[in-house]
């Protein structure tokens, strides 16, 4: 009896001893057991040991938000990677230290590609700007409102706005198409020096490129000088030409001028054959269009000098356009009536100038390009 009670109590010892031991080592291990919690990463569940901050969590699933780019108003890099991406919690910006907890959403969201920021000038335009070259010779006054890319200073857009009505100048101006003409275009350079007047020279492209010298000629002696074309065609009317061919045919001529050292500005089409399509199109190539107020016709046969003076003065009055011509054909009258009409025109208190395009060009005002 005294052994089995020993032994009944020696294994009663024994499963107490398990007992608590068993009881101890969960405690103990429940003190270290860290708890898994479902988060979401990217748009899948995923599981993360509590506490686990942002970063671990980044680091383990490879979470690496690409950085953007900083662009120039061009769309030209600046500055790679220069605007970093985000990892967010639940549709918010986070610590990287943060603690995530169950039910947590990471998203990754790239950097975006920026635009340079824009700054915006106003400059004074003095004397105002061209308010209608088309057909008379006068100005509006107002400032330059000029748009450009903070860093690269690139130009995104100039616009002129006025500040008062259009004044129309107490000058006019002497045109001259369809030169340049070796027989012609010396002589009538000559009789315009020797009256000292400027004058504005409409160049036909391929007789520009045929005659180079003369050209620079106009231009040192403060001559303006400005597109007529390359070819100069004539049916159809320049301004039903399909819009390729007459885009081509503006920008051929001006290409032919920026090689002489001009810049060209001034646009005057063939025949004065004019649309708003076509205002349009040399305005896309930085030209305007020049048309005229006043047609002696001294191209038409049989005109004589004289009357050809008798028309001009008739006719002219403050802003006036007046086209001539030193080229396409026998120039003799318009040559000699120069004389003449520089007097009669000087006689009325006007003075005579050659055309501007712009005083002051959004070019220039940035000091771009
Ligand atoms: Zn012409």
């Amino acid at each position: 009896m005294v052994v089995l009670r020993r032994v009944i109590g020696a294994g009663l010892v024994v499963i107490v001893v398990a007992v608590v031991g068993t009881l101890l080592a969960r405690l103990l291990s429940a003190g270290n057991e860290r708890v898994s919690l479902t988060v979401t990463v990217a748009g899948r569940p995923a599981h993360v040991v509590e506490g686990t901050t942002l970063a671990e969590a980044a680091a383990r699933f490879g979470l690496h938000p690409r950085a953007g780019d900083l662009l120039d108003v061009d769309g030209k890099l600046l500055r790679a990677a220069s605007v970093p991406g985000k990892l967010l919690v639940d549709g918010r910006p986070a610590p990287e230290g943060m603690r995530l907890r169950r039910g947590d959403r990471i998203t990754v969201v790239d950097g975006h590609d920026r635009r340079e920021p824009l700054i915006r000038r106003v400059v004074h335009v003095a004397g105002g700007a061209p308010s209608d070259l088309q057909f008379t010779v006068s100005r509006t006054p107002g400032e330059q409102v000029i748009v450009s890319g903070t860093l690269s200073h690139e130009l995104v857009s100039a616009r002129f706005r006025a500040s008062g009505a259009a004044r129309v100048a107490r000058a006019v101006a002497l045109t001259f198409d369809d030169g340049p003409s070796p027989q012609f275009t010396p002589r009538i350079l000559a009789a315009l020096t020797q009256l000292r007047v400027r004058a504005t020279f409409f160049v036909i492209g391929y007789l520009a490129e045929a005659n180079p010298d003369l050209v620079r000629r106009e231009l040192r002696l403060g001559m303006t000088v400005g597109n007529h074309s390359y070819n100069h065609p004539e049916v159809p009317p320049f301004d039903q030409l399909p819009p390729r061919l007459l885009g081509d045919e503006i920008a051929l001529g001006g290409q032919i001028l920026s090689r002489l050292g001009a810049r060209p500005r001034l646009f005057r089409p063939p025949g004065g054959s004019s649309s708003p399509a076509l205002v349009r199109a040399a305005a896309a190539l930085g030209q305007r269009v020049v048309l005229w107020s006043v047609d002696p016709a001294d191209w038409s046969p049989g005109s004589s000098a004289k009357e050809i003076t008798k028309r001009v003065l008739s006719a002219v009055r403050p802003g006036s356009i007046v086209i001539l011509h030193d080229g396409g054909g026998d120039r003799s009258a318009t040559l000699a009536a120069l004389p003449a009409i520089v007097r009669g025109i000087r006689h009325r208190g006007l003075h005579l100038v050659a055309l501007t395009a712009d005083t002051t060009t959004a070019q220039d005002a940035t000091g771009n390009r």
